[in-house]
Parts: structure tokens; C-alpha cells; sequence
């Protein structure tokens, strides 16, 4: 399996609409790039938050932010202050977005996000959840 290990644990609740934030985690292998891990959150029962991502770079240490959009049906890579990631276990650097946009590690990192948003059952599940009309 490309996708392993998928955890999911619920946490907090957000402060503007009181929801609950669902957050997982897991690696990922892909047979030309490795294995990598990476977490996801989003807001349980709700859309307008979208899905944050974090994808590890192994051979740097440090990750790349990239945020889902339902309204937009299309992901982002965004910088350190745009996503809240604290606390993390180990606190390691994000990106900035001109660090990974243009470059290679953009497309590593989006060959992942593929695989993962197939894999992935939870993060299928709640996709499924948002999107039934
Ligand atoms: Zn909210």
C-alpha cells in the first residue's frame, strides 16, 4: 500500500464556528520519490476551512504547506504564517511559498498530495462527506 499507517485523532475545536478539527497522519510511498510522511486537517462538517496539508522533506527537514480549497476545487502551497501548526511535536520549519513554488520540490511534493488524496480513507471519507449534493 502506497498509503500507510493513516491515523486519525479529533482535537480542539475551532473558535469562529465552534466545530471540531480532525487532524491525520501517515507516509507515504511512491516508488520513483520514497517515502515521506505528512499530516492533514480539517474541520469536521465543514467546507470553508478546506484541508491542510504538511509533506515532509526528508533529505531537508523541513515541510511544505499546501491547503486545499473546496470552493476552488484546487490546492495552494502557502508559507509558515499561513496555516496555524502549533503545537507540533517536533517543531520544524515551513517553507515559504517562493521556496517551493516554480521549483522541483513543488512537483515532488504535489506527486505525494496525489497519492495521498486517493489513498488516503479518511481524508477520502470526509471529501466524500463534503461533497455529496
Ligand atoms: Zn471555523
Amino acid at each position: 500500500m502506497p498509503v500507510r499507517n493513516s491515523k486519525k485523532k479529533i482535537f480542539g475545536h475551532c473558535d469562529c464556528c465552534d466545530s471540531k478539527t480532525a487532524k491525520i497522519t501517515g507516509s507515504v510511498f511512491l516508488e520513483d520519490k520514497g517515502e515521506t510522511l505528512y499530516l492533514a486537517r480539517w474541520t469536521v462538517g465543514q467546507r470553508k476551512h478546506g484541508i491542510a496539508f504538511l509533506i515532509l522533506v526528508p533529505s531537508q527537514n523541513v515541510f511544505i504547506s499546501i491547503v486545499y480549497s473546496f470552493e476552488e476545487n484546487s490546492f495552494m502551497v502557502v508559507g509558515p504564517n499561513d496555516q496555524d501548526w502549533q503545537p507540533m511535536n517536533a517543531p520544524m520549519r515551513i517553507l515559504n511559498r517562493e521556496e517551493v513554488i516554480g521549483t522541483r520540490l513543488a512537483e515532488w511534493a504535489f506527486s505525494f498530495i496525489d497519492e495521498i488524496w486517493t489513498n488516503d480513507r479518511h481524508l477520502i471519507k470526509f471529501y466524500h462527506k463534503m461533497t455529496i449534493k
